[in-house]
């Protein structure tokens, strides 16, 4: 007989252990086997197995209960390997989450301890193969929506019929997934030779005894050169390297310069299938590929013997995860460079706080890219829109930066106007009675989108239609307040009715493969004017952008948060980087209320050793991060009597450590869901999570509670 330790797939952190099951046969550590846990069918991760001499009986009298044999095996290999699961069990504790949550958040879905399924089958794609002329309107609009390697039953979602009769036409052909790796030779000679910064900056991350590195180099300086003179150099030591980016689609000049350079190459993110998922992280564990091109999750891939871990635009907010367990992907990445003896390189043009401090402490070595390849920097003017409004000028595009658009348009050249906030309108009020509309599940006002005549709540995004007249009094003039992307569209359209003007925003690329396509028109100059929320701050590089316009730029800092300076000033540093990129000079214009704001002087002078002077004295004076750390718990339920005897229940106890704590606050209604925040606040990191722990664990011991959200060192606050 065989007992057998299980961790069962359960969110709860009471069950934050293994339970003893009974086998006849070993089982091997970490497969995956289907046992009874309360009365239920459950799934659960083997963690070890003892022999033993004992029988049923005398198992079950030792017990106490009568120990539950494993019912199915679900493996013939583990999932993971014991770095991983090691890894999972820091997870769990530095960001006080279930090990179960960890450990499926580390697995491709058809690896996830909940998952019956043994392997994953292969999947039908589509793809184009001839052109054929007579084809009807809807056809050919169909065939338009249709990219190669596209899911067939992604394409049998726009029409079965038609999908059936471009496959006879023979337009397009249904193939079974294959391998994807052309074995090309790799073009050594696209590697441009470095400048004499770039090859300071490589020599410094392979000759250091530091595991980690920091790359502040100014947008335009060169910084992927160096990665990928960096990885060529690790993958000739027979090394793997990961690089990770913010988002993939967001990157696209980045992914072909990769794809220019190396073989065997895979790219890891949310956009990919389920089965491509698992493909990949099969071919990591396999060892067929060495370098890996992802987001977020892709530091969890199986990886034998890591060299090199970048992490591009470390300052990034992609990397926090949101949910439990909410893990920052940096932390990740020093754990993991520790198990293999790997480099990390943080690399950034507005560094995050945390990271510079490190970097001028010495913790890191701090490497700097001063220079613009080739190129100036971009000119930065201001406008004050209490000036506009004075003149009674327009605040949404104003008239310097109208006439800028108009010069930069008849010189053929591009532009970006930027403003992080979508829909048409975020406000509607009524002209009577005041009141505004918001949605009925959140304490948030709604917001109006024109295209669909829709208001939707940012928040939980449900949708309403838009009413003829005020639900509260019945008057018929409602009036939109503030402004979006939509609105600014419509704008730019009425003012330039010759150019080409094109919007992106989650609103307009929500099809998959959406955002390529917009970026491509633009790179091929279909686009004039491209209008966009943060999504096109990033990492962009096209040589024809001579103007950023950037609107309601202060808007990020009326959020009362802690970190919302650092927000705004990494956002406005990103997308001025996006202008000038080639010989023709940049200009930037940005439109704010508040321009003696010290962020916005900052990006005014691209002044990064300004902006973390004057915000370290802030944070430095509140004791805020990086002087200190923050555990941030957050409880939410339907029930507000329940919630309100949590929140004192649980204050109670954290109010008794020695840490600073702050008293539970009532936060806005989101999906039906009252919520109470509760914060922690010390230097000691360590001997906070292990306080929490002990205090989560008891809450959660207590019968009816209300549901608890931990994050550790949350980028925001709720
Ligand atoms: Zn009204
Ligand atoms: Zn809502």
């Amino acid at each position: 007989m065989y007992l057998i330790e299980v961790y069962v797939t359960n969110a709860s952190l009471n069950v934050n252990r293994p339970f003893t099951y009974r086998s006849d046969m070993p089982i091997r550590k970490y497969c995956r086997v289907k046992v009874l846990f309360h009365k239920a069918i459950n799934y659960g991760i083997v963690s070890g197995c003892t022999y033993t001499d004992k029988n049923v009986d005398q198992l079950n009298k030792e017990a106490g209960y009568e120990m539950q044999p494993i019912i199915d095996l679900i493996d013939d290999e583990p999932v993971i390997s014991d770095e991983l699961f090691e890894l999972a069990f820091w997870l769990s504790k530095t960001t006080i989450s279930p090990l179960i949550s960890c450990l499926n958040s580390m697995l491709p879905k058809t690896l996830k301890t909940s998952m019956e399924q043994k392997g994953p089958k292969t999947v039908r794609k589509i793809r184009k193969i001839n052109d054929v002329y007579d084809l009807t309107k809807k056809q050919k609009e169909v065939l338009d929506q249709i990219y190669d390697g596209m899911l067939a039953a992604d394409a049998r979602k726009i029409s079965v019929s038609i999908i059936r009769k471009l496959l006879d036409m023979k337009a397009i052909e249904e193939y079974y997934e294959e391998a994807e790796f052309e074995n090309k030779e790799i073009d050594q000679t696209a590697f441009k030779e470095l400048t004499q910064e770039q090859k300071n900056a490589y020599d410094s991350v392979i000759g250091t005894d530091k595991m980690v590195s920091l790359l502040f180099g100014v947008t335009g300086s060169g910084k992927t050169e160096v990665y990928l003179h960096l990885a060529r150099h690790y993958l000739s030591l027979n090394k793997e390297v990961l690089i990770l980016v913010p988002e993939i689609s967001l990157t696209p000049q980045m992914i072909e310069r990769v794809k220019e350079r190396f073989n065997d190459v895979i790219f890891y993110h949310s956009e990919l299938s389920d089965q491509e998922r698992y493909e990949q992280y099969k071919r990591v564990k396999e060892g067929e590929v060495k370098i890996v091109v992802g987001t977020r999750s892709s530091i969890f891939l199986p990886f034998h013997d890591l060299g090199l871990i970048i992490v591009d635009e470390e300052h990034d907010h992609s990397y926090k995860q949101d949910n439990v367990p909410c893990y920052h992907v940096r932390n990740v990445a020093f754990r993991r460079a520790i198990s293999h003896k790997a480099k990390v390189l943080l690399a950034s043009a507005t560094p995050s706080l945390d990271s510079y401090t490190h970097a001028l402490k010495g913790d890191y070595q701090l490497l700097e890219l001063k220079n613009r390849i080739n190129l100036s920097f971009p000119k930065i003017e201001f406008i004050d829109l209490n000036e506009q409004l004075k003149k009674r000028g327009s605040y949404i595009i104003s008239k310097p930066l109208k006439s800028e658009l108009e010069k930069c348009l008849n010189e053929k050249k591009q532009a970006i106007i930027l403003l992080n906030r979508r829909g048409y309108s975020p406000i509607v009020k009524c002209s009577e009675c005041s009141s505004v509309l918001m949605c009925s599940d959140c304490d948030t006002p709604l917001n109006y989108h024109k295209d669909e005549k829709l208001l939707k709540c940012h928040q939980c995004g449900r949708v309403y239609k838009m009413p003829d007249r005020c639900p509260k009094c019945g008057n018929k003039t409602l009036l939109f307040y503030g402004f979006g992307t939509k609105k600014v569209e419509e704008d730019l359209e009425a003012l330039f009715p010759e150019a080409k003007i094109e919007r992106m925003d989650r609103d307009s690329v929500s099809r998959k493969g959406a955002h390529e396509a917009i970026l491509k028109r633009f790179e091929r100059h279909e686009i004039d004017i491209l209008i966009g929320t943060q999504m096109i701050a990033k990492g962009l590089d096209y040589p024809d952008v001579t103007l950023v316009g950037i609107l309601n730029a202060d808007a990020g800092l009326m959020h009362q948060d802690y970190n919302s300076a650092k927000m705004t000033f990494d956002l406005l540093m990103q997308a001025s980087g996006r202008s000038g990129r080639a010989e023709s000079t940049g200009k930037v214009l940005i439109q704010a209320f508040n321009t003696d704001h010290y962020a916005l002087k900052a990006v005014m002078n691209q002044d990064y050793t300004y902006f973390y002077n004057i915000e370290m004295n802030y944070r430095h004076k509140a004791s805020y991060p990086p002087y200190s750390h923050i555990i941030e718990v957050v409880l939410s339920d339907m029930n507000k009597e329940r919630i309100i005897r949590s929140a004192e229940l649980l204050y109670q106890k954290i109010s008794k450590l020695s840490f600073r704590s702050y008293k539970p606050f009532e936060l806005g209604r989101q999906k039906k869901q009252y919520r109470y925040r509760i914060l922690l606040m010390d230097r000691d990191l360590l001997s906070m999570l292990k306080q929490m722990q002990e205090i989560i664990h008891q809450y959660i011991s207590e019968k009816n509670m209300s549901r608890v959200k931990i994050d550790v060192d949350p980028l925001y606050l709720e």
